[in-house]
């Protein structure tokens, strides 16, 4: 592996074979995520692909000349021609993989394969999921000395670093983006100590052991596991939403309401979340039409009255999404009218859905005791039905979901564990 400057490009970069280039920065926690698997993915493919790194700050001009937005942004070159596939953000060990596989000849690609050797790391606790809880346990844990490891398979902040803005956090007088939230609390509770696995394939879960393997070579063990793995969208179900996933149809308001500007958007749901999320859609958007299946929004009073002043905005009470298509540069939302039955269609330029959130559990379902809506059981301690398991945050079975219950769970299992193993 190579650090170099622009001055180097022609030479290093341009200058023949295959090239794979990290345009990062300093203070990029985003950055800090990728680089020990770019260097580990170095030491594996290095005799055939060479791995450079340049600075970003530093070669600005270059930078914006090969299109690079962001930090981390990895380039692929071939014989000096730069390939079509940019990656950036998040960045996975198997989506640079996949990459590098496709510069390579299927049997040079498995030779690499076989030279991949297992590694098994251990601590004392592992927390599953970066978001309020796990990075509050994480703190709690590091400050009690405890050996802890904290993997997520996206970056470390959960829902909160899509959230637009925070205003019932306690510490802060005006509301702050969710973003900056999650990321105070990431770095808090990483300058701390605790070690960072994000940005991975979680392939394994195996509670019985206290085993995950992640990136499907590196196996992390720990006495104990907190499971702080948050809930995830709920999709509807009905014909072309599968399809139209990201291409029209969006689940977060925060990534996505921006490309619509005066533009008309539908928005599916009726509670908090639905509500308020058309109230940020409605700096964007010039119209915005909700659906929503009962006869009165189920969202609180407040956010009510800021939807009902907002002249942008309009709602279909009693009515049902049926199918979504595109038709052009058009969304088509055909929906029922549950008093008549009647079908009729909403042209839209996209479409965001609000309908409530479910468990992310898929990976050990069976192995816990759950509420009959599939959240996780768990006592005062946050412990569950299995030995030295616990979980924390909206994953697990309560009556209200917020970033403070989660920071509150967070620290009551921490706390817990600590005492525990001492
Ligand atoms: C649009 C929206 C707006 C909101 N606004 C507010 C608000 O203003 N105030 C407020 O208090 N609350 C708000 N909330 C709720 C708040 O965001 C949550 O209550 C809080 O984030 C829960 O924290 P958590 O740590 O339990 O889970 P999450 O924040 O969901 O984090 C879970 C983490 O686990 C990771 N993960 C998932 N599966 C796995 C796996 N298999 N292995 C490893 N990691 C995994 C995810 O990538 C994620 O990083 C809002 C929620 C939404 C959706």
């Amino acid at each position: 592996m190579k650090e170099i400057t622009s001055s180097e490009f022609e030479l290093e970069v341009l200058g023949g074979g295959k090239v794979v280039l990290d345009f990062y920065s300093t203070e990029c926690p985003p950055c800090e995520a990728v680089a020990p698997k770019f260097e580990g993915l170095a030491a594996l493919y290095g005799k055939d692909i060479k791995f450079i790194k340049m600075f970003r700050q530093q070669n600005k001009p270059l930078a914006e000349r090969l299109g690079v937005r962001s930090s981390p942004t990895l380039l692929f070159f071939d014989n000096g021609v730069q390939l079509p596939v940019t990656l950036t953000g998040g960045i996975k060990r198997s989506d640079i993989i996949h990459q590098l596989d496709s510069m390579l000849s299927k049997e040079r690609v498995q030779e690499i394969k076989q030279e991949i050797k297992p590694t098994v790391s251990e601590f004392d606790v592992l927390i599953l999921g970066a978001g309020p809880g796990g990075l509050t346990a994480g703190l709690y844990l590091c400050q009690a000395k405890v050996n802890t490891v904290l993997i997520d398979i996206a970056l470390p902040g959960g829902q909160v670093s899509t959230t637009h803005e925070v205003s019932n956090y306690p510490g802060f007088i005006d509301p702050q983006p969710g973003y900056m939230l999650s990321h105070n609390m990431s770095e808090q509770t990483k300058q701390c100590g605790t070690i960072y696995k994000v940005a991975v394939d979680v392939t394994k879960i195996d509670l019985e052991k206290k085993e995950v393997v992640i990136d499907e070579f590196e196996t992390v063990r720990a006495k104990m596991i907190i499971i702080a793995t948050g809930t995830s969208p709920n999709l509807m179900g009905v014909p072309g939403e599968k399809e139209l996933k990201g291409k029209g149809i969006s689940y977060c308001a925060t990534c996505d309401a921006k490309y619509y500007g005066d533009k008309e958007v539908v928005v599916i749901g009726g509670g908090n979340s639905a509500v308020e999320e058309a109230d940020f859609i409605s700096r964007f958007a010039s119209k915005i039409t909700m659906v929503h299946q009962f006869d009165a929004l189920t969202a609180n009073k407040q956010a009510q009255e800021k939807l009902f002043a907002n002249p942008k905005t309009s709602i279909l009470f009693s009515h049902e999404p049926r199918s979504f298509v595109r038709e052009g540069d058009k969304m088509i939302t055909e929906v029922e009218d549950l008093k008549t039955n009647t079908i009729s269609k909403l042209a839209s330029d996209g479409v965001f859905v609000f309908i409530g959130m479910k468990p992310n559990i898929d990976l050990f379902r069976n192995k816990l005791e759950l509420d009959q809506w599939g959240y996780i059981k768990t006592n005062e301690d946050m412990q569950t039905s299995m030995p030295g398991i616990y979980a924390v945050g909206d994953v697990i079975s309560k009556k209200y979901r917020q970033i403070t219950t989660a920071v509150a769970d967070g620290t009551i299992a921490a706390i817990a564990i600590a005492k525990e193993l001492n």
